[in-house]
């Protein structure tokens, strides 16, 4: 984008003896511009949304004679959206303390085989569209980790993994690796995502913005939130994908060897 600003300069009698132009490269502004447009434009909707449906069935259930199980649905409904503008409120917060380098770990010796099945369960329990297939390949899955934030990890991943494929799909997840290392996929039968959004993925705010995903609603925030956390316990996470098929997001998380640093007879490593 160039902005061109030109000045003609006039002699006293009015006559004109030249004119300056000078060309500015904005495209840098223009795009920081667009993308707070956009961010204002995405958090407002988002935000918005749940609003509109607590206002909703507030006013239903202050102005309507209702029977006792309607009265329960419509509550169930005002408590879930409360949840999600918590849950929102919580990512936006969360971004600003990593951001701000405020955000503490309080790390532990954590099993992640248990904490990946406390995700499902919990996930089971709020929706029943998706078959998760979940396998573990290794004996001992301990890392060193603040359990809360690496629960926030595969929520997030398995959340995307439900948005962004259709009802009834399967979502597969496996632990496996090595000695050194834990590896965790999450994998989908959803949208896949397009070879040149790859790169953006962890980006605050980045959003696919193709036709087969615009209703799906959401910030942009999740992935940057989950790399975070993973760099933080010394991981990373990488994604492959067939566009229109599958997305893989695997983590890789340092592996803590229990049995190795357990004391033999001899007092001796075994
Ligand atoms: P959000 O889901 O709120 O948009 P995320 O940071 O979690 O934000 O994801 C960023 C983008 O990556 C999403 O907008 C979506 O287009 C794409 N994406 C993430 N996970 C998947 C997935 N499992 N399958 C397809 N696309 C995905």
């Amino acid at each position: 984008v160039i902005r061109v600003y030109c000045k003609t300069f006039k002699k006293d009698c009015n006559e004109d003896f030249g004119s300056l132009l000078v060309h500015r490269d904005i495209t840098k502004e223009y795009e920081i511009a667009k993308t707070k447009s956009e961010i204002v434009s995405t958090v407002s909707h988002e935000l918005r949304t749940p609003l509109a449906s607590v206002l909703g069935f507030t006013e239903l259930l202050l102005n309507k004679e209702l029977k006792p199980e309607r009265k329960t649905k419509y509550l169930q409904t005002i408590y879930n959206e409360a949840k999600r503008l918590t849950a929102l409120i919580n990512d936006f917060l969360d971004i600003q303390r990593m951001e701000s380098g405020k955000q503490t770990y309080e790390k532990k010796f954590i099993d992640i085989t248990s904490i990946l099945q406390n995700v499902i369960e919990l996930q089971k329990v709020n929706t029943s569209s998706h078959k998760i297939q979940f396998s573990v390949e290794l004996e001992e899955t301990i890392i060193l980790g603040d359990r809360m934030k690496i629960e926030q990890v595969f929520t997030n991943l398995l959340n995307n993994a439900i948005k962004y494929s259709p009802k009834g799909g399967n979502i597969f997840i496996r632990v496996y690796g090595s000695e050194d290392m834990i590896s965790i996929d999450v994998k989908d039968e959803g949208l896949g995502i397009p070879e040149d959004a790859i790169p953006h993925l962890f980006q605050q705010f980045y959003r696919v913005d193709n036709s087969d995903r615009r209703r799906i609603g959401g910030t942009g925030l999740g992935l940057a939130i989950v790399q975070e956390i993973v760099k933080a316990h010394g991981g990373v996470i990488t994604v492959s994908s067939e566009y229109g098929k599958s997305s893989t997001f695997t983590t890789h998380f340092p592996h803590v060897m229990m049995k190795v640093n357990k004391q033999n007879d001899y007092g001796a490593a075994s």
